[in-house]
């Protein structure tokens, strides 16, 4: 156990994950509205505009890379974002994901983005061992996708390794709800009605009741952020993390010294 995480053997919980999210790779966006009630796209949109990415000064090629990419909606979102915003089309995000099923399904919404690259790979496993160069990009992501990873403290390590000194990590993850009241409904929608949709819209009970049970099981903000800290970010001094609707979803960012 690291700060109360419980590690699961890499190739059982690997394995598993990757049952689940190909079992569910071409319903998954349909799902994602259905379960979210398209809530995920306005904390996807708030996540990449606070992180503002893109450069005005022409020429500057900043290097993004997105973790557990999936079927892309970060990726494309930094891309919008920079080009509409400060007219950059020399930023590049590359995609990773463990899963060729979820990649195939964004492969199609990337073909006109000369500037993505899409790479089938795992991050996290161990550290230093990936398949990207050390001290390379300007900003990490990883949205909904680190706390199905093997071990937390392995990604953060490998995100502090990848980065460029001053690059940003930043995480968008469910999270720790702490108004009671929020707490309860949200518990009730989340152990009757995700797993009953994921039966209906999915034909896939079993993998939706494990996405509900995985975010019960993540560390919660502070403690996550400490997990951050742990492996050599700064964080802010206001404590790194941003509840999105009173703590369901939450983004912890982290820059490297
Ligand atoms: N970031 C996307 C989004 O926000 O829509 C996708 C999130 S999806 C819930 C989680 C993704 O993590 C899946 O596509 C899964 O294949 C990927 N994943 C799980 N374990 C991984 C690992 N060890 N390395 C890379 N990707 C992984």
């Amino acid at each position: 156990t690291h700060f109360g995480y419980k590690e699961v053997p890499i190739v059982e919980k690997e394995n598993l994950v990757k049952g689940v999210f190909s079992s569910v790779a071409s319903s998954y966006d349909v799902m994602n509205d259905a379960m979210s009630f398209g809530i995920h796209r306005l904390w996807k949109d708030d996540f990449v505009s606070t992180l503002d990415p893109g450069n005005d000064i022409v020429g500057v090629k900043t290097k993004c890379i997105d973790v557990a990419g999936g079927t892309g909606d970060i990726a494309l979102r930094i891309l919008d974002w920079a080009r509409e915003k400060h007219a950059d089309r020399d930023l590049s995000v590359d995609v990773v994901d463990i899963n060729p099923d979820m990649l195939e399904e964004g492969r199609r919404r990337f073909r006109q983005t000369i500037t993505t690259n899409i790479l089938p790979g795992r991050q996290c496993t161990r550290p230093g061992e990936g398949q990207f160069p050390s001290n390379t990009y300007d900003l990490y992501t990883i949205a909904f996708g680190i706390r199905n990873c093997t071990s937390v403290p392995d990604v953060l390590s490998e995100a502090y390794r990848v980065l460029k000194p001053g690059g940003t990590f930043a995480c968008l993850e469910f999270s720790r709800v702490s108004n009671p009241l929020l707490a309860q409904a949200y518990d009730t929608y989340s152990f009757s009605i995700i797993p009953l949709l994921g039966s209906i819209i999915a034909s896939d009970r079993a993998s939706y009741q494990y996405l509900v049970e995985s975010i019960r099981r993540f560390p919660p903000q502070e403690e996550f952020s400490n997990m951050i800290k742990a492996a050599g970010f700064q964080i802010s001094r206001k404590g790194g993390w941003r509840d999105l609707w009173g703590g369901i979803a939450c983004v912890h960012t982290g820059v490297k010294v």
